[in-house]
Protein backbone atom coordinates (compact mmCIF):
# COMPACT_ATOMS: atom_id res chain seq x y z
CA UNK A 1 0.00 0.00 0.00
CA UNK A 2 1.31 3.30 -0.97
CA UNK A 3 1.06 5.86 1.50
CA UNK A 4 -0.21 9.23 0.13
CA UNK A 5 0.14 12.51 2.42
CA UNK A 6 -2.57 14.88 2.57
CA UNK A 7 -0.92 17.35 5.19
CA UNK A 8 2.55 17.87 6.31
CA UNK A 9 2.97 20.21 9.24
CA UNK A 10 6.99 20.65 9.94
CA UNK A 11 8.39 22.30 13.15
CA UNK A 12 5.44 24.77 13.44
CA UNK A 13 5.46 27.86 16.19
CA UNK A 14 2.71 30.49 17.43
CA UNK A 15 3.31 32.61 19.46
CA UNK A 16 0.84 35.20 20.88
CA UNK A 17 2.91 37.53 22.45
CA UNK A 18 4.18 35.46 25.28
CA UNK A 19 2.27 32.90 25.36
CA UNK A 20 3.44 29.88 23.46
CA UNK A 21 0.39 28.17 21.39
CA UNK A 22 2.50 25.64 19.35
CA UNK A 23 5.97 24.76 19.69
CA UNK A 24 7.82 22.78 17.23
CA UNK A 25 4.78 20.81 16.17
CA UNK A 26 5.71 18.39 13.53
CA UNK A 27 2.80 15.31 12.01
CA UNK A 28 2.18 13.93 9.08
CA UNK A 29 -1.32 12.66 7.50
CA UNK A 30 -2.01 10.20 5.35
CA UNK A 31 -4.82 9.54 3.16
CA UNK A 32 -7.73 7.09 4.44
CA UNK A 33 -7.17 7.76 8.54
CA UNK A 34 -8.92 9.64 11.20
CA UNK A 35 -6.68 11.79 12.92
CA UNK A 36 -6.92 13.00 16.22
CA UNK A 37 -5.48 16.10 18.24
CA UNK A 38 -6.20 15.49 21.69
CA UNK A 39 -5.46 17.65 24.65
CA UNK A 40 -6.93 19.79 26.81
CA UNK A 41 -8.18 23.27 26.93
CA UNK A 42 -5.81 25.38 25.61
CA UNK A 43 -3.18 22.91 24.44
CA UNK A 44 -3.16 24.53 20.64
CA UNK A 45 -5.75 22.71 19.23
CA UNK A 46 -7.47 25.23 17.60
CA UNK A 47 -4.74 27.21 16.68
CA UNK A 48 -3.03 24.50 14.57
CA UNK A 49 -6.36 23.70 12.86
CA UNK A 50 -6.50 27.66 12.36
CA UNK A 51 -2.75 27.72 10.50
CA UNK A 52 -2.97 25.01 8.36
CA UNK A 53 -6.99 26.97 6.76
CA UNK A 54 -4.44 29.96 6.69
CA UNK A 55 -6.98 31.72 9.21
CA UNK A 56 -3.86 31.98 11.94
CA UNK A 57 -0.30 33.19 10.60
CA UNK A 58 2.26 30.65 12.00
CA UNK A 59 5.10 32.88 13.37
CA UNK A 60 7.64 29.58 12.38
CA UNK A 61 8.13 26.63 10.60
CA UNK A 62 5.97 25.30 7.53
CA UNK A 63 3.22 22.90 6.19
CA UNK A 64 2.22 21.72 2.92
CA UNK A 65 -0.51 20.51 1.56
CA UNK A 66 -0.85 17.26 -0.64
CA UNK A 67 3.26 17.02 -1.59
CA UNK A 68 3.30 20.53 -1.84
CA UNK A 69 2.32 20.32 -5.42
CA UNK A 70 -0.43 23.31 -5.22
CA UNK A 71 -0.64 26.60 -3.51
CA UNK A 72 -2.47 26.24 0.08
CA UNK A 73 -5.31 28.62 -2.03
CA UNK A 74 -5.47 25.77 -4.28
CA UNK A 75 -5.35 23.08 -2.17
CA UNK A 76 -7.95 24.28 0.80
CA UNK A 77 -10.52 24.18 -2.15
CA UNK A 78 -9.86 20.08 -1.45
CA UNK A 79 -10.56 20.87 2.17
CA UNK A 80 -13.82 20.83 3.72
CA UNK A 81 -13.48 22.20 7.49
CA UNK A 82 -15.93 23.28 10.12
CA UNK A 83 -14.00 25.42 12.64
CA UNK A 84 -16.67 27.44 14.04
CA UNK A 85 -20.29 27.07 14.53
CA UNK A 86 -21.51 27.47 11.43
CA UNK A 87 -24.04 30.33 10.02
CA UNK A 88 -27.22 29.37 8.78
CA UNK A 89 -30.20 31.20 7.76
CA UNK A 90 -32.78 30.81 10.44
CA UNK A 91 -35.92 31.03 8.20
CA UNK A 92 -34.73 28.78 5.13
CA UNK A 93 -34.67 25.18 4.69
CA UNK A 94 -31.94 22.82 5.37
CA UNK A 95 -32.12 22.48 1.39
CA UNK A 96 -32.37 26.14 0.40
CA UNK A 97 -29.18 26.89 3.09
CA UNK A 98 -27.32 24.55 0.94
CA UNK A 99 -28.16 25.76 -2.29
CA UNK A 100 -26.71 29.11 -0.95
CA UNK A 101 -23.15 27.04 -0.02
CA UNK A 102 -23.59 25.56 -3.13
CA UNK A 103 -23.53 28.75 -5.13
CA UNK A 104 -20.56 30.78 -2.96
CA UNK A 105 -18.39 27.76 -3.76
CA UNK A 106 -19.25 27.03 -7.12
CA UNK A 107 -20.51 23.58 -6.66
CA UNK A 108 -23.52 22.15 -8.55
CA UNK A 109 -26.70 21.30 -6.97
CA UNK A 110 -26.72 17.77 -7.57
CA UNK A 111 -24.70 16.90 -4.22
CA UNK A 112 -27.14 18.19 -2.13
CA UNK A 113 -29.37 15.32 -1.38
CA UNK A 114 -26.61 12.64 -1.84
CA UNK A 115 -24.86 14.76 1.28
CA UNK A 116 -27.67 15.36 3.29
CA UNK A 117 -28.25 11.31 3.25
CA UNK A 118 -24.77 11.12 4.57
CA UNK A 119 -25.45 13.21 7.59
CA UNK A 120 -29.02 11.39 7.95
CA UNK A 121 -31.16 14.67 7.42
CA UNK A 122 -32.45 13.64 4.21
CA UNK A 123 -35.89 13.38 5.23
CA UNK A 124 -35.36 16.78 7.35
CA UNK A 125 -34.41 18.62 4.16
CA UNK A 126 -37.31 20.70 3.54
CA UNK A 127 -37.61 22.21 7.84
CA UNK A 128 -36.33 25.30 8.91
CA UNK A 129 -32.79 25.44 10.31
CA UNK A 130 -34.19 27.27 12.97
CA UNK A 131 -36.07 23.92 14.08
CA UNK A 132 -33.20 21.44 13.61
CA UNK A 133 -31.99 20.69 17.34
CA UNK A 134 -28.32 21.47 18.19
CA UNK A 135 -27.01 17.98 16.91
CA UNK A 136 -29.01 18.13 13.50
CA UNK A 137 -27.73 21.58 13.25
CA UNK A 138 -24.11 20.90 13.48
CA UNK A 139 -24.80 17.50 11.25
CA UNK A 140 -25.81 20.42 8.32
CA UNK A 141 -22.64 21.93 8.86
CA UNK A 142 -20.93 18.79 8.12
CA UNK A 143 -22.72 18.17 4.95
CA UNK A 144 -21.85 22.04 3.45
CA UNK A 145 -18.51 20.86 4.37
CA UNK A 146 -18.40 17.84 2.13
CA UNK A 147 -20.38 19.97 -0.59
CA UNK A 148 -16.94 20.11 -2.80
CA UNK A 149 -16.42 16.13 -1.98
CA UNK A 150 -12.84 16.99 -0.15
CA UNK A 151 -10.24 14.79 0.38
CA UNK A 152 -10.45 16.03 3.89
CA UNK A 153 -12.78 16.96 6.51
CA UNK A 154 -11.33 19.01 9.63
CA UNK A 155 -13.79 18.88 12.68
CA UNK A 156 -12.91 20.99 16.02
CA UNK A 157 -14.65 19.56 18.90
CA UNK A 158 -17.37 18.28 17.02
CA UNK A 159 -19.26 17.19 19.59
CA UNK A 160 -18.92 20.03 21.95
CA UNK A 161 -22.15 20.74 23.65
CA UNK A 162 -24.39 18.01 21.81
CA UNK A 163 -26.38 15.50 24.30
CA UNK A 164 -25.28 11.61 24.71
CA UNK A 165 -27.49 10.89 21.28
CA UNK A 166 -26.17 13.53 19.27
CA UNK A 167 -22.50 12.79 20.31
CA UNK A 168 -23.08 9.40 19.36
CA UNK A 169 -24.78 10.00 16.11
CA UNK A 170 -21.94 12.48 15.01
CA UNK A 171 -19.72 9.72 16.13
CA UNK A 172 -20.83 7.49 13.65
CA UNK A 173 -21.46 9.50 11.10
CA UNK A 174 -17.57 10.93 10.88
CA UNK A 175 -17.02 7.00 10.75
CA UNK A 176 -18.99 6.19 7.33
CA UNK A 177 -17.52 9.14 6.23
CA UNK A 178 -14.32 8.12 6.56
CA UNK A 179 -14.87 4.75 5.53
CA UNK A 180 -16.38 6.29 2.04
CA UNK A 181 -12.74 7.69 1.42
CA UNK A 182 -12.55 10.66 3.27
CA UNK A 183 -9.67 11.74 5.42
CA UNK A 184 -10.82 12.57 9.10
CA UNK A 185 -8.85 15.41 11.20
CA UNK A 186 -10.39 15.95 13.92
CA UNK A 187 -9.24 18.33 17.80
CA UNK A 188 -10.84 16.95 20.78
CA UNK A 189 -10.39 17.49 24.60
CA UNK A 190 -12.04 14.07 24.94
CA UNK A 191 -9.80 10.97 25.03
CA UNK A 192 -13.09 8.41 24.79
CA UNK A 193 -14.14 10.47 21.67
CA UNK A 194 -10.24 10.06 20.14
CA UNK A 195 -10.28 6.58 21.25
CA UNK A 196 -13.79 5.67 19.75
CA UNK A 197 -13.14 7.31 16.51
CA UNK A 198 -9.74 7.87 15.28
CA UNK A 199 -7.47 5.14 13.74
CA UNK A 200 -4.66 7.90 14.71
CA UNK A 201 -3.82 10.53 17.36
CA UNK A 202 -1.71 13.44 18.11
CA UNK A 203 -1.52 14.05 21.81
CA UNK A 204 -0.88 17.66 22.58
CA UNK A 205 0.14 19.52 25.64
CA UNK A 206 0.64 23.17 25.89
CA UNK A 207 1.68 23.78 22.46
CA UNK A 208 3.84 20.55 22.54
CA UNK A 209 3.41 17.26 21.29
CA UNK A 210 3.74 14.09 23.64
CA UNK A 211 2.48 11.51 20.99
CA UNK A 212 1.91 10.57 17.78
CA UNK A 213 0.82 7.02 16.47
CA UNK A 214 -1.91 4.77 15.84
CA UNK A 215 -4.43 4.92 18.68
CA UNK A 216 -3.89 1.09 19.54
CA UNK A 217 -0.17 1.60 19.51
CA UNK A 218 -1.39 4.44 22.73
CA UNK A 219 -3.39 1.93 24.66
CA UNK A 220 -0.79 -1.07 24.43
CA UNK A 221 1.97 0.46 26.76
CA UNK A 222 3.85 -1.93 28.59
CA UNK A 223 1.96 -1.90 31.39
CA UNK A 224 2.14 -1.72 35.16
CA UNK A 225 3.09 -3.83 37.56
CA UNK A 226 1.96 -3.15 41.28
CA UNK A 227 3.69 -4.43 44.35
CA UNK A 228 2.87 -4.64 48.53
CA UNK A 229 6.09 -5.51 50.58
CA UNK A 230 6.15 -6.26 54.41
CA UNK A 231 9.81 -4.42 53.96
CA UNK A 232 10.57 -1.32 54.60
CA UNK A 233 8.69 0.60 51.58
CA UNK A 234 11.96 2.85 50.63
CA UNK A 235 14.41 0.75 50.28
CA UNK A 236 12.27 -1.32 48.28
CA UNK A 237 11.37 1.51 45.76
CA UNK A 238 15.34 1.88 45.49
CA UNK A 239 15.66 -1.25 44.41
CA UNK A 240 13.31 -1.11 41.80
CA UNK A 241 14.62 2.19 41.19
CA UNK A 242 17.81 0.79 40.06
CA UNK A 243 16.49 -2.13 37.92
CA UNK A 244 16.73 -1.26 34.36
CA UNK A 245 13.04 -3.02 33.37
CA UNK A 246 11.70 0.18 35.42
CA UNK A 247 10.27 3.21 33.86
CA UNK A 248 9.64 4.60 36.88
CA UNK A 249 8.43 3.72 40.39
CA UNK A 250 5.66 6.06 42.69
CA UNK A 251 4.14 5.04 46.17
CA UNK A 252 0.04 5.03 46.09
CA UNK A 253 -0.58 4.34 50.03
CA UNK A 254 0.51 0.60 50.79
CA UNK A 255 0.62 0.14 46.84
CA UNK A 256 4.21 0.41 45.25
CA UNK A 257 3.41 1.30 40.54
CA UNK A 258 5.96 0.22 38.93
CA UNK A 259 5.88 1.82 35.40
CA UNK A 260 7.83 -0.58 33.20
CA UNK A 261 10.31 0.14 30.69
CA UNK A 262 9.83 -2.91 28.69
CA UNK A 263 7.15 -5.56 28.43
CA UNK A 264 8.45 -7.88 31.38
CA UNK A 265 6.24 -10.48 33.37
CA UNK A 266 5.16 -10.44 37.19
CA UNK A 267 7.43 -13.57 37.25
CA UNK A 268 10.33 -11.74 36.50
CA UNK A 269 10.14 -8.92 38.50
CA UNK A 270 9.31 -11.08 41.36
CA UNK A 271 12.54 -13.12 40.35
CA UNK A 272 14.72 -9.71 40.68
CA UNK A 273 13.43 -8.99 44.03
CA UNK A 274 13.81 -12.17 45.27
CA UNK A 275 17.68 -12.56 44.26
CA UNK A 276 17.37 -8.64 46.50
CA UNK A 277 15.88 -10.51 49.15
CA UNK A 278 13.08 -8.45 48.78
CA UNK A 279 9.77 -10.13 49.78
CA UNK A 280 6.57 -9.58 48.42
CA UNK A 281 2.75 -9.83 49.67
CA UNK A 282 1.24 -8.42 46.24
CA UNK A 283 2.47 -8.56 42.83
CA UNK A 284 0.08 -7.86 39.98
CA UNK A 285 0.91 -7.08 36.64
CA UNK A 286 -2.36 -4.17 34.57
CA UNK A 287 -2.38 -2.42 31.35
CA UNK A 288 -2.80 1.01 31.78
CA UNK A 289 -5.82 2.34 30.70
CA UNK A 290 -5.75 4.64 27.48
CA UNK A 291 -7.41 7.22 30.01
CA UNK A 292 -4.65 6.78 32.52
CA UNK A 293 -1.96 7.36 30.00
CA UNK A 294 -3.63 10.48 28.54
CA UNK A 295 -3.39 11.78 32.19
CA UNK A 296 -0.32 10.46 32.88
CA UNK A 297 1.02 12.29 29.22
CA UNK A 298 -1.17 15.61 30.14
CA UNK A 299 -0.15 15.84 33.81
CA UNK A 300 2.72 18.19 34.72
CA UNK A 301 5.41 16.19 35.86
P1 LIG B 1 -7.27 24.49 22.27
O1 LIG B 1 -8.00 24.58 20.98
O2 LIG B 1 -6.45 23.26 22.42
O3 LIG B 1 -8.16 24.69 23.45
P2 LIG B 1 -6.09 27.03 21.49
O4 LIG B 1 -5.36 26.76 20.24
O5 LIG B 1 -7.44 27.67 21.36
O6 LIG B 1 -6.19 25.68 22.33
O7 LIG B 1 -5.22 27.95 22.43
C1 LIG B 1 -3.85 27.69 22.70
C2 LIG B 1 -3.28 28.83 23.55
O8 LIG B 1 -3.23 30.01 22.79
C3 LIG B 1 -4.10 29.15 24.78
O9 LIG B 1 -3.22 29.53 25.81
C4 LIG B 1 -4.93 30.33 24.33
O10 LIG B 1 -5.30 31.13 25.42
C5 LIG B 1 -3.99 31.04 23.39
N1 LIG B 1 -4.71 31.75 22.31
C6 LIG B 1 -5.51 31.21 21.38
N2 LIG B 1 -5.97 32.14 20.53
C7 LIG B 1 -5.46 33.34 20.95
C8 LIG B 1 -5.55 34.69 20.49
N3 LIG B 1 -6.27 35.00 19.41
N4 LIG B 1 -4.86 35.62 21.17
C9 LIG B 1 -4.13 35.31 22.24
N5 LIG B 1 -3.98 34.06 22.73
C10 LIG B 1 -4.64 33.08 22.11
MG1 LIG C 1 -10.08 24.67 20.66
Amino acid sequence: MSLETILSIKNLNKNYGRIQAVKDLSFDIQKGNIYGILGPNGSGKSTTLGIILNVVNKTSGSFSWFNGNTSTHQALKKVGAIIERPNFYPFMTATQNLELICRIKGVSYDKIDEKLQAVNLFERKNDKFKTYSLGMKQRLAIASALLNDPEILILDEPTNGLDPQGIHEIRQIIKSIAKNGTTILLASHLLDEVEKVCSHVIVLRKGEKLYSGRVETMVASNGIIEVKTEDDIESVVNVLKNYHETASVNIDGDLIIIQLENDISAATLNKYLFEKNIAVSHLVKRKPTLEQQFLDLTNNN
